[in-house]
C-alpha cells in the first residue's frame, strides 16, 4: 500500500515539475530577443534550444534586468554590470557575458580619472538634471534650451560645435553642465568635465614626471570636452599655446565639441589670455585662441541669483 502511495505521489510531482517545466518553456521561447536570436540563426536547432533550456532561463532571467536597468549600482545580475549574449557556434548554442554599456562606461571613467587628477566631478553635479534647473528667469530658460539642445544633438566626430557658458559665479554654470553630462550618457557619448585651473597646475606638474603627452592625450580625444571655469586660472604662455592650444586645434580637426563655462565673456577672456604670469602681453595668441573658441561654440549667457549665498 505504501509503495504505491508513494508511486502515486512521485507521479504527482512529476506531473507538477513538468507543468512547471511547460510554462518555463513557453517563457523562454516567447521572450523576444530569443525569437529575433532564432530567427537570425536557423542553424541553431530546435533539440539544441531544448537542451539549453535551463540556460536560456538564466539568459532570460539576466537579460529581462537589463531591459528595466535600475542603474549600475543597482544592477541585479549575477555579475553587476554584466550583460548575457547569446551565441551561436555552428549550430551550438553559448551564452556569454560581457560588460553591459553602464558598466563599460563606469571603467572608462575610473581609467581617466586615475590619470587625470583634475577630472573630478562633485557628488551633486553627478546627480544634475535638466528636470531641476529652475526656469525662474527669461535668460535662464534660454540657457537651458541652449543646452539641452547641445545635449540632445551634439554629434562628436561630425560637428564640433560646443558652448560657451559664461555668468556671474554662482549662477549654475557648472550644474548645467553636470545636466548636459548626465543626458549625453543616455545618448551613449562619454563626456569629461575637468577643471581647467585645477587641470593646468597639473599640466605644469605633469612636465616633471613626463605624463605631459599621455594627459593631453586623454584630454584631447574626450569624446565631449567640458572645460569648467576657464579664466579662472593663471595662465602662462605654455599653457595657452602648447596645453589650450593645441587641444583645441586638435578637436577642431577631429571635429569634437568643446564645452566651457567661464565667468569671461569673450571678450573678457581674451583679455585674461593675453596677459601671462611673466608680466607680457601677447594680444595675438590670445586673439587666436579666442577666434577658434568663439568660432566653435555658441556662447550662452547664465544668469539668476548666486546659489551659493541662498
Ligand atoms: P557656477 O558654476 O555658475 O559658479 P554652480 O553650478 O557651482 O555655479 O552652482 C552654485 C551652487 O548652486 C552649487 O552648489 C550647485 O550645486 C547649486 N545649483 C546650481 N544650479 C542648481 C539647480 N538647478 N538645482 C539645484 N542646485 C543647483
Ligand atoms: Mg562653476
Amino acid at each position: 500500500m505504501n509503495s504505491i502511495r508513494s508511486s502515486l505521489d512521485q507521479f504527482m510531482k512529476n506531473k507538477d515539475w513538468r507543468r512547471r517545466y511547460e510554462e518555463l518553456r513557453e517563457e523562454v521561447l516567447s521572450y523576444p530577443k530569443i525569437q529575433t536570436f532564432q530567427q537570425e540563426h536557423p542553424e541553431v536547432t530546435e533539440e539544441a534550444m531544448e537542451n539549453n533550456m535551463m540556460k536560456l532561463f538564466e539568459y532570460k532571467r539576466e537579460r529581462q534586468n537589463c531591459d528595466t536597468c535600475p542603474g549600475l549600482e543597482n544592477c541585479p545580475n549575477m555579475m553587476q554590470g554584466y550583460q548575457p549574449e547569446l551565441y551561436s557556434d555552428t549550430g551550438q548554442l553559448t551564452v556569454r557575458y560581457h560588460p553591459c554599456r553602464l558598466k563599460q562606461q563606469a571603467d572608462e571613467q575610473k581609467r581617466q580619472q586615475s590619470l587625470i587628477q583634475s577630472m573630478h566631478i562633485p557628488k551633486e553635479i553627478l546627480e544634475a538634471s535638466f528636470d531641476d534647473v529652475e526656469q525662474d528667469h527669461a535668460s535662464r530658460l534660454s540657457a537651458s534650451n541652449a543646452c539641452l539642445k547641445f545635449a540632445f544633438e551634439a554629434n562628436p566626430g561630425e560637428d564640433a560645435t560646443g558652448l560657451y557658458l559664461h555668468g556671474k559665479f554662482g549662477v549654475g554654470k557648472t550644474y548645467m553642465i553636470g545636466a548636459i553630462a548626465n543626458e549625453l550618457v543616455a545618448r551613449d557619448i562619454s563626456s569629461m568635465i575637468v577643471y581647467a585651473p585645477d587641470f593646468f597646475r597639473e599640466m605644469k606638474q605633469a612636465l616633471s614626471d613626463g605624463t605631459v603627452q599621455e594627459k593631453m592625450d586623454e584630454v584631447k580625444n574626450a569624446e565631449v570636452l567640458m572645460l569648467d571655469d576657464i579664466g579662472a586660472e593663471t595662465t602662462s604662455a605654455w599653457i595657452r599655446d602648447d596645453v589650450l592650444g593645441v587641444i583645441l586645434q586638435y578637436r577642431l580637426m577631429q571635429k569634437l565639441p568643446t564645452v566651457y563655462t567661464s565667468n569671461y565673456d569673450y571678450d573678457e577672456l581674451e583679455n585674461h589670455l593675453a596677459y601671462s604670469q611673466k608680466g607680457g602681453i601677447e594680444e595675438l595668441k590670445a586673439k587666436r585662441i579666442m577666434e577658434r573658441v568663439k568660432h566653435l561654440t555658441v556662447p550662452v549667457f547664465v544668469d539668476g541669483k548666486n546659489r551659493r549665498e541662498m
